[in-house]
């Protein structure tokens, strides 16, 4: 009987904090290991004559359209200051 209340108590307790400081660790262990962003292509936004759908916003079925293309990935983004599926479709 008291064996299992310690462990009731261990699984209450212990174990969220546990694995909290856990995936803390490794995030600073990774931090430390990778110090920089590893090398990508540069995306960037060129303007295009048509006016298309934006591949983000098709995602959660808005139809929204816009005429800037990532040169590198080929497919029209949002890029307004209330909007920015640039960044969303990049991250
Ligand atoms: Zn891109
Ligand atoms: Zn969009």
């Amino acid at each position: 009987m008291r064996f299992i209340r310690k462990l009731n108590l261990a699984l209450l307790l212990g174990h969220p904090l546990q694995t909290g400081r856990e995936v803390f660790q490794q995030d600073l262990f990774e931090a430390a290991r990778t110090p920089y962003q590893p090398p990508r292509p540069e995306h960037k936004l060129v303007k295009m004559a048509k006016w298309k759908r934006c591949a983000e916003c098709a995602k959660d079925k808005i139809e929204n359209r816009t005429d800037n293309m990532c040169e590198i990935c080929q497919v029209y983004l949002c890029y307004t200051t209330s909007r920015n599926c640039f960044e969303k479709y990049h991250t």
